[in-house]
């Protein structure tokens, strides 16, 4: 996979790795330069040293409080460093200038506070950026920041590559690398923070690539990082979780007493489209999972990208209405991204719009999502780039970029 800025620029994407890439000056300062200078031999034990941005807050405060105490330092120096982990983040140990020089130095040597490198950043003439990091081994991320009105909605991922294989799903097609860690999902939004000017995230999706769901070790605490008020203080019904249906995660979830937002991809309303289409549908049915969302204590949301003559039919609306119906779901119809989508066409938006009326004909809360950033290939990888319905569409302050068709 390819793409090319505005002003020409452009990176490769190879399975999910990029290809020619230069090294910056800030990378060279990441765990991967300083792995070597770390005794690892006979019965000397391996001396890794913290990542403070790989644990929630209250965690990296007391590892903190217990180092300072160690070192003779006043314990309120947690605090001063954990302010600068997330809230007010700092580029490093030595840009926290209101520390002593030589503490500075001294965290350095027992802590990391690691970045995720940009390796391109891509801006689409209605304003979607589009950012792809580089991490410590190679391996290529996608996020995209979406900016409507006052907010900004950040679409990030939890994996590197995906297992699930959708089949219109461009990064189901690059096959999956591996899981992301809690600090290179939660250090896509830190980033944006460090970006001159920043860029203030307000909401979030987890609509990047993979899957949340199998990787919920580090979406589990990534998620108090991103609400918490000593993280990023992002609020919990601003903040969505996306999954094909993966049973165990949506109980997880359900079972955490914030309010955080679930949207499932239901993309066909029965199972024998819906297995050709998602061959995850043999693990989780569809009854499964309207069940696991019937039970949710928080209304889901539906998605279903619109597959010209594939999952569009008059037989759909009503299969889709008595599902939606079912678990008071609010259903957001998608226009399919060509990008990556081989073998598939997008229904037209007429098309689009009845399905949308049928729908609510039957009783549905719907909305037609719109396309953004398409001048970006922002839809590269599954990277849509648009941000999910809120429960009442019609608020005023809704989501700025649902139609109500
Ligand atoms: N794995 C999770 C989250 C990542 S994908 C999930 O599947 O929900 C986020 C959304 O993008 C999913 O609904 C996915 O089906 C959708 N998507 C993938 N490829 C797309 C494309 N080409 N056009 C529109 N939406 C797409």
């Amino acid at each position: 996979m390819s793409g090319s800025s505005r002003n020409g620029s452009r990176f490769c994407f190879e399975n999910g790795r990029i290809a020619r890439l230069k090294i910056s000056p800030n990378h060279a300062n990441s765990e991967g330069a300083r792995l070597p200078k770390m005794p690892r031999m006979g019965n000397v034990k391996y001396m890794s040293r913290f990542n403070l941005l790989d644990v929630p807050p209250n965690v990296a405060r007391d590892e903190l409080t217990a180092f300072f105490q160690r070192i003779d330092e006043p314990t309120y120096r947690a605090d001063q460093v954990v302010r600068r982990l997330w809230q007010n983040p700092a580029a490093s140990f030595d840009a926290m200038t209101e520390l002593p020089k030589a503490l500075r130095s001294t965290l350095d040597e027992h802590f990391e506070l690691p970045r995720l490198e940009i390796a391109a950043r891509q801006r689409s003439v209605d304003g979607t950026e589009k950012f792809l990091f580089r991490l410590h081994d190679n391996e290529a991320i996608e996020t995209v920041a979406i900016p409507e009105g006052d907010r900004v909605t950040l679409c990030i991922s939890s994996q590197a590559g995906c297992a699930l294989q959708c089949a219109f799903c461009a990064t189901g097609a690059m096959g999956f690398s591996r899981n992301l860690t809690v600090f290179e999902i939660a250090g896509q939004v830190r980033e944006m923070r460090l970006l001159e000017p920043p860029i203030a995230v307000t909401n979030i999706v987890f609509m990047g690539m993979g899957e949340p769901m199998m990787n919920w070790k580090a979406v589990d605490p990534t998620l108090t990082i991103l609400n918490d008020p000593s993280g990023l203080g992002i609020g919990a019904r601003h903040i969505t979780i996306s999954t094909v249906g993966v049973l165990p995660g949506i109980v997880a979830l359900g079972q955490r007493p914030e309010q955080f937002r679930l949207a499932i991809s239901i993309h066909a309303p029965n199972d024998a489209l819906r297995r050709e289409l998602m061959p995850i549908n043999t693990k989780y049915p569809l009854a499964d999972v309207i069940e696991a969302a019937k039970v949710f204590d928080r209304r889901v949301t539906f998605e279903y990208v619109m597959l010209g003559g594939v999952n569009d039919a008059e037989e759909h609306v009503l299969q889709l209405a008595k599902l939606a119906v079912e678990c008071r779901a609010f259903v957001n119809l998608i226009p399919l991204h060509p990008g990556g989508a081989r073998g598939f066409s997008p229904t037209p938006a007429d098309r689009i719009r009845t399905f949308a009326r049928e729908l609510r004909n039957e009783g549905v809360e719907v909305a037609i999502r719109k396309s953004r950033g398409m001048d970006i290939s922002a839809a590269c990888g599954q990277l849509r780039v648009e941000r999910i319905g809120r429960r009442a569409p019609r608020r005023p302050d809704n989501d700025g970029d649902i139609q109500v068709a």
